[in-house]
């Protein structure tokens, strides 16, 4: 039997409860001494990352059929604020992985599912959501970033994004695109884009202070 971290957790399932305790452990194991490095120092958390996904923590809601826990959303937040009362960037972070892993299970092809979730979830893939450009943030229907069919089959993506957590090191992101913009809002999709592409430039952001992880 696992005790309750606070009285929130009352009436969990020993295996949530589980959850929160391993994710509690290792926010003070091993992410506390990187919330340590202070603002500005901190490189981006991949590695601690990696670590998270092997202990299982990547897969709160991902279905239990397709690799994951199979828990509601309310664990997902107690996870994210667990981790984020050690460090607020290394929860952000984390939280984008789980959350490209679990649009990838809820949305996702059988083939992107079958190609992706199993890394994602074992932390060899790291990701993040592009969505925010430099000139579209708030207004996301307004993304100039273009994908246009190629002869022969696949989308050829053009554009710029910013602000991706976990571009700086991660392996995937699912980036949106305007498909047709004479449909506005209706023509943006979704794509997987693997950013070890060499058509994929990374470029570093302005540093963040206290963000670094993420
Ligand atoms: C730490 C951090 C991490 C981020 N991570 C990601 C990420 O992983 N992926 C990603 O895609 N994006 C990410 N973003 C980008 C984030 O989603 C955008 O910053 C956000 O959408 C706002 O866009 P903007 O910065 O261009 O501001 P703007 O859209 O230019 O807004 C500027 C200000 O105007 C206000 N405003 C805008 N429109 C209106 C309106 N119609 N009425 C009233 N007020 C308005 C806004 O509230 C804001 O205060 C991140 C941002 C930060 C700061």
């Amino acid at each position: 039997m696992n005790a309750a971290l606070d009285e929130r957790d009352a009436g969990l399932s020993d295996e949530a409860l589980a959850l929160l305790r391993g994710v509690a452990a290792f926010a003070r194991d091993e992410v506390a001494p990187l919330a340590a490095a202070g603002c500005g120092a901190q490189p981006w958390a991949g590695g601690l990352i990696r670590q998270a996904c092997r202990l299982g923590h990547a897969g709160i809601e991902i279905p239990v059929e397709q690799g994951g826990l199979g828990l509601p959303y309310r664990m997902r937040a107690r996870a994210a604020e667990v981790l984020a009362a050690t460090d607020f960037a290394f929860a952000f972070a984390f939280i984008n992985q789980h959350n490209v892993a679990l649009r990838i299970a809820e949305h996702g092809s059988d083939a992107a599912r079958k190609r992706y979730l199993p890394g994602l979830l074992a932390g060899d893939l790291i990701g993040g959501t592009a969505m925010s450009e430099p000139r579209a943030g708030s207004d996301f229907a307004a993304i100039a970033t273009r994908a246009r069919r190629r002869d022969g089959g696949g989308w050829i993506l053009d554009g710029e994004k910013a602000w991706v957590a976990n571009a700086a090191g991660g392996e995937l992101a699912l980036v949106f695109a305007q498909t047709e913009p004479a449909r506005g809002s209706a023509g943006i999709a979704c794509f997987i884009v693997d950013l070890r592409a060499p058509q994929c430039e990374r470029v570093a952001g302005e540093p963040l202070e206290g963000l670094g992880a993420a």
